[in-house]
């Protein structure tokens, strides 16, 4: 059964090696086990539903908090402590378009506001119910989750767009596909989502982000069907698909999606490497995408990070081993962990990783072998379970990602790393922050930054540092020229930053769109715009 007020699978853990813990509170402080609410209390502040009967929606409370929230530090803080202030007064599960149009149809007719929603795992705040006189309906998509079309010489398969990411891949397995969208939270998240959200997976590099992959489809919006018809190109004025990708529900459900699907690769190989320092490690992966090599993931953790996952992977013995290894290369203290990988071809494969050993020892690099990279395509999905680890211990885990040009890129990590370490340093409390280069582009890269705190004994407090150090984080990422958001979307959080890249004209397209589509301003509002 999956939390309700964490990540992922009840019975999954992901324990702390001992000396994780030592390292933490070494750099942040001794903390203490909040003391969390328990699901019968939060059950129990479910205000009654304003809905009406209908045999699509359930009015359950138990179903309306497990719909309330997303994955945000905010949404966690929030679902820990019993202080979530709105809940959904009901939750539709369609299993077809027609369904879908109907709950519109619902929903117009009680004056409901409607969320769709994925997966749930939302970092941003998307899936809040708004405050007001208006009664909100959740469409929850989990049973929208078929295969609809097969077209595998034509390298396209179209789905429902409840599907989850295992049951996609599971589906083009079979057939001898695959997508290669592998967002972190792939366990859970949905190709609706990914569409909604426009999604980057940990293989964009080979296989593009979702915009690349999403072929067309169809949404249902409050004024009636929109399909976007599949083309290999076509210049038949401004693509509609772009703007559904990134529409965060505010423009209609979409209820499923043609993607471009490619053969399983014959082989996959993801290796390591070191760097002595920042800079090297990051002309080193800047000089990879110059070269265009058929590389499907680049991953450089800055020395902070690399010191934090070589600690929290235990393995004490092995490490001092690679420690002496690498100072006798001249890799020593600041050292970059790289993992990079191809899928392909065995001939593709090889060419790709060797090109890219020459690049890694141009810049001073030291090569290490697939083991760490091994290790973290084990790991990749398990990562987030650390998060309940961690609460359970009384630290407080954020991400937050932007994307920058190669030029601006130093820069914006210096000033976003600083916002956040001395983000609560007037209340005397330390934030320990680290940092690595995910999604990296001919132009430059994404950069994703992880963050911790200590929980406060009072909820209200532990929101506040989080508001606190969002907010300088996300000031700093647009004084530094940054996207407020690379792959996560916009949502409530990063809303009050849009305008600073958008422009007042960008705003009132959007805005245009949304209501043209949503007369109404029935489609979750208070998302993407206001
Ligand atoms: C641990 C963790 C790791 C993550 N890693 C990544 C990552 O590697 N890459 C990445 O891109 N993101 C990542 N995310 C963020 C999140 O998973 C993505 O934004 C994802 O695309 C959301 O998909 P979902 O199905 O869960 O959508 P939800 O969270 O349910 O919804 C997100 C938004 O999309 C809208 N929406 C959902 N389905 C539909 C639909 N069918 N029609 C219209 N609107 C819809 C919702 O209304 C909402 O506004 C991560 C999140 C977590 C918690």
């Amino acid at each position: 059964m999956k939390r309700w007020n964490g990540w992922g699978e009840i019975n999954t853990v992901y324990p702390l090696p001992p000396t994780a813990g030592i390292f933490l509170e070494e750099r942040i402080g001794r903390c203490v086990t909040p003391g969390d609410v328990t699901l019968e209390e939060s059950v129990k502040k479910v205000p009654p539903s304003r809905l009406p009967d209908h045999p699509l929606v359930s009015r359950d409370p138990e179903n309306r908090l497990r719909h309330s929230a997303g994955q945000s530090l905010g949404d966690w803080i929030r679902l820990r402590s019993g202080t979530v202030a709105t809940y959904p007064d009901g939750v539709a599960c369609p299993e077809t378009s027609e369904d879908v149009r109907e709950v519109l149809k619902y929903a117009e007719n009680t004056g409901a506001r409607v969320i769709p929603y994925g997966g749930g795992t939302s970092v941003v705040g998307h899936l809040s119910a708004p405050s007001g006189d208006r009664p909100v309906v959740t469409v929850d998509m989990g049973r929208m989750n078929r295969l609809v079309r097969m077209d595998g010489k034509g390298c396209l398969a179209t789905f429902q767009a409840g599907v989850r990411g295992p049951d996609l891949e599971a589906a083009l397995r079979a057939e001898g596909y695959t997508l290669g969208h592998f967002p972190q939270s792939f366990e859970y998240s949905t190709l609706g989502g990914w569409v909604a959200t426009r999604s980057a997976g940990q293989f964009s590099l080979g296989y593009g982000r979702i915009e690349r992959l999403f072929a067309g489809g169809s949404v249902e919006t409050p004024v009636g069907r929109l399909d976007l018809p599949v083309f290999p190109a076509s210049a038949a004025g401004p693509d509609l698909k772009e703007v559904v990708m990134g529409s965060e529900g505010r423009l209609g459900i979409i209820t499923d999606a043609a993607v471009k699907i490619s053969p399983l690769p014959g082989e996959e190989i993801f290796n390591a490497a070191f760097f002595p320092d920042t800079e090297q490690g990051i002309a080193s992966v800047r000089e990879m995408a110059r070269a265009s090599l058929p590389l499907t993931m680049i991953r450089l953790s800055l020395p902070e990070e690399t010191t934090t996952n070589l600690t929290l992977a235990g393995h004490s013995r092995a490490l001092e081993l690679l420690r002496r290894w690498l100072a006798f290369k001249g890799v020593g203290e600041g050292k970059c962990m790289l993992i990079y990988g191809a899928v392909g071809s065995r001939k593709k494969v090889r060419w790709a990783l060797n090109q890219a050993v020459e690049i890694i020892k141009a810049h001073r690099g030291a090569p290490v072998g697939a083991r760490p990279g091994r290790e973290w395509m084990k790991n990749r999905f398990r990562a987030p379970y650390l998060r309940n680890t961690l609460w359970e211990r009384g630290y407080a885990v954020d991400t937050l990602e932007t994307a920058l040009t190669w030029k601006h890129l130093p820069g914006a990590v210096q000033s976003i790393e600083a916002a956040l370490k001395n983000g609560l340093s007037e209340i005397g409390e330390k934030v320990f922050v680290f940092t690595h280069l995910s999604h990296v582009y001919l132009h430059g890269s994404s950069i994703y930054v992880t963050y911790l705190y200590r929980v406060a004994p009072d909820p209200a407090e532990t929101l506040r540092r989080w508001r606190v150090l969002k907010g300088a984080a996300s000031e700093a990422i647009v004084r530094s020229k940054g996207t407020i958001s690379h792959q996560h979307g916009v949502g409530e959080d990063h809303l009050p930053y849009l305008k600073a890249e958008k422009g007042d004209l960008g705003m009132k397209i959007i805005g245009g769109l949304c209501s043209a589509l949503d007369p109404g301003g029935m489609m979750n509002p208070g998302k993407l715009t206001r």
